[in-house]
C-alpha cells in the first residue's frame, strides 16, 4: 500500500489539477489572449493550496506539446484551433499531470480519439498487465477512428520531484515493456494525430528545466538560476523570470547544461494534433485515477 500521506499530496494534487483544467479549458475561445489564460490559471492553482509542477502547456494545431506564453505574448486563439491544455499540479514534489483537447473547429472526432484512447487504457489498469497491452489499446483505439497515434511521445512514470520515470507508457503496441505494479503512479498521455504520427523540435522554446548544479559566472544566470532554485528541477516558463538579459543567461545555460531546453514539439504543418491525460496510482485490483 502507497503511504498514507503521499496517497493525499497526489489526491489533492489531483483535485486541484482537475479544477483549474476545467477552468483553464473554459477559457479557450477565439480572442482570449494565450498569456491571459495561463497567468490567471497558474495563479489559481496557488490559490488553490497547490504548486505548479510545470508552466501550464498551451500547444495549438500542429503543436502537440510544450508551448506556453512567452512574455509580453501576443498570440490569441482563433476559430478552428484545436487547443490542448496541459497542466501540472504538485503537493510537496508529488505531481498531478492532466490535460485535455479543446476543439474551436469541427474536429471533435480527432479530440474524441484521444480521449477514448486514455479512457480505454485506463480501464486496463491493474498488476500484471504490461505497458505494451497499453500501448497497443491506445495504437487500437485511434487508428479505428482514422488518425495515428504520436509515436514518439509517452506516458510516464511520476514521482516526488520527478516528472518523466519509469514506467514509460507507449501510444502504440510494443513487444513487452514493463509489467505494472500495485502502487506505480503514472500518466498516461494519448496524442491522435491527422499528420505524420511523429513530433519533432520546433524552434520556438519557452520552457526550461534545470539539469546540473554548477558554478554560474553570469550575473543574469546567477540571477535565473536563484529564481529557480527552489523548483527542485521541475521546469520553469521563460515567462516567470525577471531582470534584464534573460535570454542571453537561458542561452549560457543552455551551453554549459545547467539547464534543458524543452523545444515545442510538433508534428507535420497543416496537420492537427489532440491530447488526453490522466494520472492514475495502481491498486490491487485497477487504479485510482486522481484527475478525473
Ligand atoms: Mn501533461
Ligand atoms: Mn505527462
Amino acid at each position: 500500500m502507497i503511504d498514507e500521506d503521499i496517497l493525499a499530496c497526489y489526491m489533492q494534487a489531483g483535485e486541484i489539477a482537475k479544477k483549474c483544467r476545467d477552468h483553464a479549458a473554459g477559457m479557450v475561445k477565439p480572442g482570449q489572449k494565450i498569456v491571459e489564460l495561463v497567468d490567471t490559471v497558474e495563479q489559481e492553482i496557488l490559490d488553490e493550496g497547490g504548486l505548479i509542477a510545470f508552466p501550464l502547456n498551451i500547444s495549438r494545431n500542429a503543436d502537440a506539446a510544450h508551448d506556453t506564453a512567452g512574455p509580453g505574448d501576443e498570440r490569441e486563439f482563433m476559430a478552428g484551433d484545436v487547443v490542448k491544455v496541459d497542466m501540472g499540479v504538485h503537493i510537496d514534489g508529488y505531481v498531478a499531470d492532466t490535460a485535455v483537447t479543446v476543439d474551436l473547429g469541427e474536429n471533435n472526432l480527432l479530440v474524441e480519439a484521444s480521449a477514448a484512447a486514455l479512457k480505454r487504457a485506463i480501464s486496463l489498469v491493474r498488476p500484471g498487465v504490461s505497458t505494451g497491452e497499453l500501448g497497443a489499446a491506445i495504437h487500437d483505439e485511434i487508428t479505428g477512428r482514422g488518425y495515428l497515434p504520436i509515436a514518439n511521445l509517452t506516458g510516464h512514470g511520476l514521482g516526488q520531484y520527478r516528472l518523466h520515470g519509469s514506467p514509460t507508457i507507449p501510444n502504440i503496441g510494443i513487444k513487452g515493456g514493463t509489467i505494472i505494479e500495485e502502487d506505480m503512479v503514472f500518466a498516461i498521455e494519448p496524442f491522435a494525430s491527422t499528420g505524420s504520427g511523429h513530433v519533432s523540435n520546433s524552434q520556438r522554446t519557452e520552457i526550461f528545466g534545470q539539469i546540473a548544479l554548477k558554478p554560474v559566472r553570469l550575473a543574469s544566470a546567477k540571477k535565473v538560476i536563484a529564481e529557480v532554485r527552489d523548483r527542485h528541477s521541475l521546469p520553469f516558463a521563460r515567462r516567470w523570470l525577471t531582470g534584464n538579459k534573460i535570454d542571453i543567461a537561458l542561452s549560457s545555460l543552455r551551453k554549459s547544461g545547467v539547464i534543458h531546453g524543452y523545444p515545442v514539439l510538433h508534428d507535420i504543418p497543416g496537420s492537427l494534433v489532440s491530447q488526453a491525460e490522466h494520472t492514475v496510482i495502481v491498486t490491487a485490483d485497477g487504479c485510482i485515477v486522481t484527475t478525473r
